[in-house]
């Protein structure tokens, strides 16, 4: 008799982001002169408060199991973070700080989920909406837009609602397309789940990472008592701290935030001290750094656009936010994986096939690493792509060679 795994283990997928990431990584490693436009993480450096905190805690000797929940310091900081951008005076119980918005979502999903029930959320989506919701017991509900229509409307949403509806997930701006959804889109959503009963998690990582002046609608606006809204959010992308593993879930529904919280005690026991006081120290800190990163971001963004606007064919929406762009290269290869793979293997480029956010015939391209790695990335890819570029490129004392 063989020993087995679960079935679940058997159906959940790797994360092709955090796999592209650790290829890049190797590559790396092993001298190569990769460039990863693949990544979802700033490389702005973390903000001084954060660092300091860190070192300050560490030299207490003092680094201990903390509140299973999330300590009084993080929450109360999280707390007046939730009253400046959402207009919502929140308490304690209402706030569960948890490893990363992953961790958030995930409690989130294993605390409403019951086997069969659905999820719904747009695509494109986030690689691992569809994997936690099976992780949960449920049954992933991907709503498309028409043809080749990337964004989908509120009413297209409304229409993929069932009996077995217990959640909806929005993301905005949204990784990968890095659209913000309008003022009336989350409007009609929060009023209609209010009303049904439906649970409406706000995936919010993003929400401060916006361009040109524009903001993401503030879905607390449009909530009565707020029940069923669970607003999810971190320290990872906002103050490029994603190695601190903090994120956190704020919603009205206490006995929610309690189930999360049970749901946390019983497998991580609770947060990194260390991290929980980093983040504490850049929520209270200077937050002229998220400007500055914004600014960096847009600028970033320009410099791709340009960049890409002189590969023939390739179709691409302007982000309004976060540091994804998503474009269509269906001319070129309709199987995303392929392509991928293809200009890693020629060009030494990384980055994520469009077919793991639910949308075939399109590549994330990432846009925040530095602005010469971002005009190099796209300088080969635009010579891998085209038939009448000589068939070898030098890179330093490197030849690139292509089919
Ligand atoms: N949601 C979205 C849409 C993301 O892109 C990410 C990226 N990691 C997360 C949630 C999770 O972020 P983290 O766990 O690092 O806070
Ligand atoms: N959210 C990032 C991304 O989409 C980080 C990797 C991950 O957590 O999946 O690339």
């Amino acid at each position: 008799m063989s020993i087995s795994l679960s079935n679940l283990a058997n159906t959940i997928g790797d994360s092709p982001t955090l796999k592209i990431n650790a290829k890049a990584r190797a590559l790396k490693a092993a001298g190569e002169p990769v460039i990863h436009l693949g990544g979802g993480e700033p490389t702005y450096p973390a903000p001084q408060a954060a660092v300091d905190a860190i070192i300050q805690k560490a030299q207490s000797r003092k680094i201990k199991y903390t509140p299973s929940a999330g300590t009084p310091e993080l929450k109360a900081a999280v707390l007046d973070y939730t009253h400046l951008h959402y207009g919502r005076r929140y308490e304690p119980a209402n706030v569960i700080i948890s490893a990363g918005a992953k961790q958030a979502l995930y409690n989130f999903l294993l605390s409403v989920v019951n086997p069969g029930d659905e999820v719904i959320f747009p695509a494109p989506y986030w690689v691992s909406y569809p994997e936690m919701v099976r992780m949960a017991g449920g049954a992933p509900v991907i709503v498309r837009g028409e043809g080749k229509q990337l964004g989908v409307t509120a009413d297209q949403i409304l229409k993929a609602v069932t009996p077995k509806t217990k959640a909806i997930l929005i993301n905005s701006p949204c990784n990968p397309s890095g659209q913000i959804y309008s003022e009336d889109f989350i409007k009609t959503i929060v009023e209609f789940a209010e009303q049904k009963q439906i649970f409406l998690a706000m995936d919010d990582i993003y929400h401060q990472l916006v361009f040109d002046g524009k903001k993401t609608p503030n879905p607390c606006a449009y909530a009565k008592d707020g029940n069923n809204l669970v607003i999810i959010n971190g320290v990872s992308k906002l103050y490029g701290l994603t190695g601190l593993r903090i994120g956190w879930a704020v919603c009205a529904n206490k006995a929610l935030i309690a189930a999360m919280g049970r749901m946390q005690a019983q497998s991580t026991s609770c947060n990194c001290d260390l991290s929980e006081t980093a983040a504490a120290a850049a929520l209270k800190g200077d937050q002229s750094c998220v400007q500055d990163l914004c600014r960096i971001l847009q600028e970033n963004r320009d410099v791709l656009l340009r960049e890409a606007a002189q590969i023939p064919q390739v179709r691409v929406e302007k982000p309004a936010g976060t540091f994804y762009s998503f474009m269509d290269f269906s001319h070129y290869n309709a199987d995303s994986n392929a392509l991928a793979q293809y200009l890693l293997e020629k060009a030494l480029v990384a980055v994520v096939p469009g077919v793991s956010f639910g949308a075939e015939g399109y590549l994330r391209i990432s846009y925040c690493a530095d602005q010469a790695s971002i005009i190099e990335g796209m300088r080969r890819i635009r010579w891998a792509l085209d038939k009448n570029a000589p068939k070898e490129l030098k890179i330093g004392d490197k030849l690139l060679t292509r089919d």
